[in-house]
C-alpha cells in the first residue's frame, strides 16, 4: 500500500504519513494524566496494567493528538487538544503542557494557513485550542482564517450542564466561534450518518462516547469526486474517542467515560468491519506513542495493531 508511516525526529511532531496525495502530520498538545480505571471502564486493572502502567495515583499517561491534513487545496486540522484556558488547579490535576502551537510550528504549520478545523466532539480535551486566551484576558480564534466544524448536538448537550459531564464542556472553547459565525454546527443524525467537509474529508457519526461523536474520514481518492478513483483508494480515519488508544482495540474495552458503552461496543464492530478489510490507517486521539496504525485480527480474532 502507498500509505507510509514515518517516525519523526522531533518529539513535538508525533508522526507523518501520506494517504494518496494527502500529507498527514500528527501534532500534539503534549501529554496529560487521567485515571486508568476511568479510561478502561469495567476492565480489571490486573488486565489493563499489563498494557499501560499506572502511577502511584492510578493515573496513566495519554496523548493529545491533532492531525494536520494537507490535501493540496486545503489545510485541515482535526482536534485541538486541551489548550491554554485551564485553571492552575486543573493544570495541576491533568499535568498538561499546552504544546500545540509549538508542535504546529515544529511541523511548519502556520495557524493562519489553516482553512478548516474539525472537532470530533466538544469535550475539553478535544477543542481547547479552538480559541487562545491572551494575558490581557481576551479570547481569539487560534486559527483566524479557518471555518470550524462541530456537531450541533454536542453544543446542545454541553449547554445542559448535566451533573455527569458538565466539567467536560467549557463554552469558551466554542461559544465565541458560534457567536461570530466562524463555527458551522452540523445537524446529521442516525448511526453512520455522514457529512462532507471538503473534497476528501468527511465526518461520520459513531455514537457511544457521546451521542454525536464523529469520526473523520480522509480519502484522497474522493478529492477527484470520481467514484472510480475512490474505489480502493487509500483511506485514513481519525476515530476520536470511539477508540482512544491502541490499547483500547478490543471491542469490549470501552471507557468508563462513555455515556452509552453498549453502543460504543457495537460502533467499534461496525468500524472494524470496514477498517480492517479496507486496510485503513487509523489515527488515535489519545495515544502518544502509537498515534496511527493499521488494524488486523489476531489468531484469537481480536483487533490488534498490524505487524506487531
Ligand atoms: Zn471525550
Amino acid at each position: 500500500m502507498p500509505q507510509a508511516i514515518r517516525l519523526p525526529d522531533n518529539p513535538l511532531v508525533r508522526a507523518r504519513a501520506t494517504v494518496g496525495d494527502f500529507e498527514l502530520t500528527v501534532c500534539t498538545d503534549g501529554t496529560y494524566l487521567l485515571d486508568g480505571g476511568a479510561m478502561f471502564g469495567v476492565v480489571p486493572k490486573t488486565l489493563w496494567q499489563k498494557r499501560i502502567p499506572a502511577d502511584a495515583e492510578n493515573r496513566i499517561l495519554l496523548g493529545l493528538n491533532s492531525v494536520v491534513v494537507r490535501t493540496g487545496k486545503q489545510t485541515v486540522v482535526i482536534e485541538t487538544g486541551i489548550g491554554n484556558k485551564q485553571t492552575p488547579r486543573m493544570q495541576q490535576i491533568f499535568e498538561n503542557h499546552a504544546l500545540l502551537p509549538a508542535s504546529l510550528a515544529a511541523a511548519g504549520v502556520d495557524p493562519a494557513e489553516v482553512d478548516i478545523v474539525v472537532n470530533t466532539h466538544l469535550h475539553f480535551d478535544h477543542c481547547g485550542w479552538n480559541t487562545t486566551l491572551h494575558p490581557n484576558g481576551s479570547l481569539t480564534p487560534t486559527f483566524p482564517n479557518a471555518r470550524y466544524f462541530a456537531h450541533a448536538g454536542e453544543v446542545a448537550h454541553g449547554r445542559l450542564q448535566l451533573d455527569r459531564d458538565r466539567v467536560s464542556y467549557l463554552s469558551p472553547n466554542y461559544d465565541p466561534l458560534i457567536e461570530s459565525g466562524q463555527m458551522t454546527l452540523l445537524q446529521i443524525s442516525g448511526v453512520g450518518a455522514t457529512a462532507a467537509i471538503c473534497p476528501g474529508i468527511s465526518v461520520e457519526l459513531f455514537p457511544g462516547h457521546t451521542a454525536q461523536m464523529m469520526g473523520v474520514h480522509i480519502e484522497a481518492g474522493r478529492a477527484t469526486e470520481s467514484r472510480a478513483a475512490a474505489q480502493g483508494a487509500p483511506h485514513a480515519c481519525y476515530i476520536g474517542d470511539l477508540i482512544p488508544t491502541a490499547h483500547h482495540l478490543d471491542p469490549t474495552w470501552v471507557m468508563g467515560y462513555d455515556l452509552d458503552p453498549l453502543r460504543s461496543i457495537e460502533e467499534r464492530k461496525r468500524f472494524y468491519a470496514r477498517a480492517i478489510p479496507e486496510d485503513w490507517l487509523v489515527l488515535f486521539t489519545h495515544d502518544h506513542d502509537t498515534p496511527m496504525a493499521r488494524i488486523e485480527l489476531s489468531d484469537k480474532g481480536k483487533p490488534v495493531v498490524a505487524g506487531q
